[in-house]
């Protein structure tokens, strides 16, 4: 790496940010991460379970600790993004399926098997319907065929909710029962507020080419790779941050864990390093490119002084996310009564008497967690917290863990006694998922192109890629092709 390359600053150590580190500095760019945090990874990270105190005392359990992941523990195998990125880390060979017993639903009538086939919960046949929803909303559910293309697809070049669509060809009971429970599990919000381009790109095109909104998820998931539709790390996906720090220090990269980032600045005549970064420590910095790779929050207060007239959309009402893992010693779990766990239909909870939105039976879900633990011990892992439920991310560790101690039981069909659980954690995730709202596309291109017109100004991360792994890792490696391309081709407004 040249001394004398214009430095890059990379804004936040989560994947977004090490991705595009990891890829500059491999490139040969003078690039420092600044990570607000003491850790790096941002929602990916490791969590270490150790067996409780009292159990301990008492003789129950029969582990001294388990590490699984804190927060994100799949990606979605969609797209080939985050599998070729791993291929480059030598991680190829630790990537493993999920359990393919499959997931659950639970609705204020029960609890049934999910469909396998669809996309974000959108059945493809009526079979499946059936099973979750019951007669009277296949005999719905049927005019999706017969109704024309236009119905819930929007006119071109306006917005359409995910919602809006599978409400307008499927009907209300396949939107309850079948996608609000899935989208909700992947983007903390009701269906009714997702962009559904943006969540499921392609779905509005392919209901007019296939004539059903069905057949159109089906042909999305044809076309996706054969498999499971989402895939894990062996030892936890927290194995691809350390992959990635290692990459970008080997390859003469910096990282500043606890380098809070409080305000950008653009300083005028220093045409070398026209970015000046303050750090919450009072300390500054000059960049030639300043990478925003934070979350949305903070992406919201760094970015909006500089980009006067854009709104960076923050989520109303917040959705900060709980997630309470226990390990349970529970014979009666090794069956897996309800498979790899329970995603929890929106306004269900009240009728079950439970709080969490969703439960990941993890120890079925992946056999290393398994592998993990001695005999009749298992990992289930709750999470509380959904766009406008302020109260559960609020709630102390000790009511929270009392919360999913109730909740597990009704959630696997199974009663778990306070005594079966033999070590329990809580992490918090305050700033949520940011959710693609409808318009979302639209607000994305607004702030990408005030940014762009922004000489060294760069912007990444889910809250503008989207939420999730495949999206992010997929964004970033463009951010950082594009800005590596500037700078070798001394374009880079700053390049020597
Ligand atoms: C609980 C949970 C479970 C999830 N599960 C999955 C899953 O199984 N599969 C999947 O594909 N996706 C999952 N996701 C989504 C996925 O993990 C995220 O979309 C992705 O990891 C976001 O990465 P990021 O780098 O954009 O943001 P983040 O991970 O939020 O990283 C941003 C980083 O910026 C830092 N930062 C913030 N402000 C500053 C500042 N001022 N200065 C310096 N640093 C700052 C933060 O500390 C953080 O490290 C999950 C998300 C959550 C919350």
């Amino acid at each position: 790496m040249s001394r004398r390359a214009p430095r890059v600053v990379v804004v936040g150590g989560g994947v977004a940010g090490l991705v595009i580190a990891r890829d500059l500095a491999r490139a040969g760019l003078n690039v420092e991460v600044l990570e607000g945090s003491r850790h790096l990874g941002g929602v990916v990270g490791p969590l270490t379970v150790q067996r409780d105190p009292t159990a301990q005392a008492a003789g129950r359990g029969r582990f001294r600790t388990v590490t699984v992941d804190a927060g994100a523990e799949s990606f979605a195998t969609r797209s080939v993004a985050v599998a070729d990125l791993l291929e480059e880390l030598h991680l190829t060979s630790r990537v493993v399926p999920p359990s393919p017993v499959g997931a659950w639903v639970a609705h204020d009538a029960g609890a049934a098997p999910l469909p396998r086939s669809g996309v974000l919960g959108i059945p493809t046949d009526l079979e499946e319907i059936e099973r979750v929803a019951g007669r009277a909303a296949v005999r719905r559910a049927r005019l999706d065929r017969y109704l024309p293309r236009r119905i819930g697809t929007g006119r071109a070049g306006t917005s359409v909710s995910l919602g809006h669509l599978v409400r307008a060809r499927l009907g209300q009971e396949v939107l309850d029962r079948l996608v609000a429970p899935v989208a909700g599990g992947v983007h903390s919000t009701d269906p009714m507020l997702l962009d559904v381009d943006a969540v499921a790109p392609g779905l509005r095109r392919a209901v007019a080419e296939h004539g059903s909104l069905m057949a159109a998820a089906a042909a999305l998931r044809a076309a996706a790779p054969a498999g499971a539709a989402v895939a894990g790390i062996r030892g936890g996906m927290h194995n691809l941050v350390t992959a990635l720090a290692d990459e970008v220090v080997g390859h003469g990269g910096v990282i500043r864990p606890g380098a809070r980032v409080d305000a950008i600045e653009r300083v005028a005549g220093t045409r070398r390093s026209p970015w000046r970064l303050t750090l919450a420590d009072g300390a500054t910095l000059g960049a030639a490119h300043v990478v925003v790779a934070t979350d949305l929050p903070a992406a919201g207060a760094l970015l909006t002084p500089l980009l006067p007239g854009v709104t960076i959309p923050q989520p109303s009402g917040g959705a900060g996310v709980s997630l309470v893992t226990l390990v349970l010693e529970h014979p009666d779990l090794n069956d897996a009564p309800r498979g790899t766990g329970v995603l929890v239909a929106p306004g269900a909870g009240p009728a079950l008497g439970i709080r969490a939105k969703a439960l990941t039976h993890a120890s079925a879900k992946w056999d290393w967690v398994r592998d993990a633990l001695p005999r009749d011990h298992h990992v289930v892992r709750l999470s509380f917290g959904r766009l406008g439920e302020a109260d559960a991310p609020t709630a102390s560790n000790d009511a929270l863990i009392s919360t999913a101690i109730h909740d597990v039981g009704v959630l696997l069909g199974v009663p778990v006694a306070p005594e079966q659980v033999v070590g329990s954690a809580v992490v918090r995730f305050p700033a949520g998922l940011p959710y693609a709202g409808v318009g979302h596309a639209d607000r994305v291109r607004a702030v990408r192109a005030a940014a762009h017109e922004q000489p060294g100004l760069h912007v990444a991360g889910a809250w503008i890629a989207g939420t999730g792994l495949a999206a992010v890792v997929a964004d970033a490696r463009a951010v950082a092709t594009a800005l590596a391309e500037q700078l070798k081709n001394g374009t880079g407004h700053l390049a020597d």
